[in-house]
């Protein structure tokens, strides 16, 4: 049952309908019931645990592989002596302990790094916390130090709050969610005006397509690059989504690995979007960042190493050979998360070319 759920439908009785946009933001970060306020969302399918699972949470080699991506980019950077290694959304800290660790093969690299964590839940600082206990936490990416940034990013940006809108004859629609019999459901808003549309609206858009905006995300990024200019350095922003934007409905809820109605248990389930790349690439290029072509998981982890990587775990534990071989294949093969998974790379103009991404666009 969903104590959010009987909530939102007591507040809507009386407020009326609300974005989805917000009512994606109640359920994920609600401060009481929130999604990833009040649950425990990482586990595998095998092992009958969480909801989902993760790059970092799956093997080791990804972690590692980012880790030497962040000590090359910052040896080539001029050995910054003190720089920000931040990372949105670090979930159980995984990703960034691995990082942390195999950056180690340079000290000066640990030295200078000051490690800064964005995160919302308190449930997963904490978690965080056990990982890397001299790391420093924000809410946002407004209280970042103003220092040179290598910035990473996984599975961070589907979980930001998306508006939908379809196209009708009348004009572009809000998608809404509201109340009826007991229950939540989605219904249209009134016709915007023109003024309104969505920036992302496609000209060749149909009627009764769907397109989707994600305003906290571009303001994440416009952030993020207004900081980079600045200051110097680069992000590394890998999920799934589209390398062009693209008409069409993404909006899921995911709990215990199996797809569910995401209106039947506010907070109980994750509920995420497809990251408009494309888009978030824009707003970098707009504040002066540099940015090679936005590529796919598995070819920038096989790039930096992945095949190399699994063979000498291999051989240090041959009993194991199945399993990361296995592990290997998730990350990187076709039809894992090799293709659905895109690597979107942005730098400062006098970042140096980024390891595994083909040349800058400017
Ligand atoms: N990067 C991790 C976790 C991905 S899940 C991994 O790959 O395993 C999404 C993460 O973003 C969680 O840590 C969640 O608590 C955090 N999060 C969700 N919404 C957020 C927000 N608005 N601001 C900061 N962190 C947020």
């Amino acid at each position: 049952m969903s104590a959010l759920r009987d909530q939102l439908i007591d507040e809507l009785a009386t407020s009326g309908p609300m974005m989805l946009e917000a009512f994606m933001a109640r359920a994920l970060t609600d401060p009481t019931h929130g999604y990833y306020v009040q649950r425990q969302p990482f586990g595998r399918a095998a092992e009958n645990g969480g909801d989902f699972t993760t790059a970092p949470e799956i093997s080791q080699m990804f972690g590692e592989l980012i880790g030497a991506w962040c000590a090359d980019l910052w040896h080539r950077m001029g050995q910054p002596e003190a720089f920000c290694l931040a990372e949105l959304g670090p979930g159980r800290g995984t990703l960034m302990a691995d990082v942390v660790r195999a950056a180690s093969v340079l000290p000066a690299f640990t030295k200078a790094a000051e490690v800064h964590l964005v995160e919302i839940s308190p449930s997963l600082r904490h978690l965080q916390k056990q990982k890397l206990p001299h790391a420093h936490w924000h809410d946002d990416v407004s209280t970042l130090p103003a220092l040179p940034m290598i910035v990473l990013a996984n599975e961070f940006f589907d979980v930001l709050p998306i508006q939908q809108y379809r196209k009708a004859e009348s004009g572009w629609l809000p998608i809404m969610v509201d109340q009826r019999d007991g229950a939540l459901c989605f219904v249209d808003g009134a016709p915007l005006a023109a003024a309104e549309l969505p920036s992302q609206a496609l000209p060749m858009a149909q009627i009764g397509d769907i397109v989707e905006t994600c305003a906290a995300a571009n303001h994440v990024m416009t952030h993020l690059a207004d900081h980079l200019a600045r200051c110097g350095g680069a992000a590394l922003i890998i999920d799934y989504g589209y390398a062009q934007a693209a008409a069409g409905d993404s909006f899921q809820a995911l709990q215990k690995h199996q797809f569910v109605d995401p209106l039947a248990a506010p907070g109980m389930a994750d509920l995420t979007a497809h990251v408009n790349f494309e888009q978030l690439q824009k707003i970098a290029m707009q504040c002066g960042l540099t940015s090679p072509p936005i590529c796919q998981q598995g070819g920038f982890l096989t790039a930096l190493g992945l095949d190399i990587r699994a063979q000498s775990l291999i051989q240090s534990a041959p009993e194991k050979a199945g399993q990361i071989a296995a592990e290997r294949d998730r990350l990187a093969a076709p039809d894992q998360m090799g293709h659905l998974f895109k690597v979107l790379a942005v730098a400062s103009q006098d970042c140096p070319p980024l390891a595994g991404l083909a040349g800058s666009a400017q």
